[in-house]
């Protein structure tokens, strides 16, 4: 087996962007493709303690709808193509830059959900470009 294209979803149309881009590419290499996204609240209440009713919580249910999304717009893209999706509690850029380590292809969007409406590079995808232990592509 391949080892996987990793494509980080945020939900933003950037990160879209980079979904079906990725899509294309993993269906043309014949290989699988992993949407990531990052959620980042539990991080904060670990360190704080545990915080009642964080399971039902409306972030996690948002976290899920999230990946889902990105999971469908890849096989609506390209149907046929084996799609997995990974959820995980962290910073995105730290655990991306993890994950690549075990991927072909790291795919980003350029710009992400929240940010400067001047910025020109959002800071996980200038992190990934920098870190990355596969080769990265800032879908443009
Ligand atoms: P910033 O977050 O630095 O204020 P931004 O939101 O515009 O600015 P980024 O967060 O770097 O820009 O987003 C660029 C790309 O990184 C997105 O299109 C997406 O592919 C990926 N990305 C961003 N956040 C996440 C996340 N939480 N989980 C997975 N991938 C993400
Ligand atoms: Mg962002
Ligand atoms: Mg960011």
């Amino acid at each position: 087996q391949r080892k996987p294209i990793i494509v980080g979803y945020d939900g933003s149309d950037d990160a879209r962007k980079a979904i079906l881009w990725a899509a294309r590419y993993a269906a043309v290499a014949d290989a699988p493709l992993v949407v990531v996204h990052a959620w980042i609240w539990p991080y904060f209440t670990e360190k704080l303690g545990p915080v009642a009713g964080i399971e039902d919580s409306g972030l996690r249910r948002e976290a899920r709808r999230i990946v889902a999304e990105g999971h469908d717009l890849a096989v609506g893209a390209e149907p046929g193509l084996q799609v997995r999706t990974h959820l995980i509690i962290g910073f995105p850029a730290g655990m991306l830059s993890r994950l690549s380590a075990g991927a072909s292809l790291l795919v980003v969007g350029t710009r992400g959900l929240g940010g400067f409406a001047g910025l020109l590079i959002g800071s996980v995808s200038f992190h990934l470009a920098a870190s990355a232990s596969c080769p990265v592509v800032v879908v443009r």
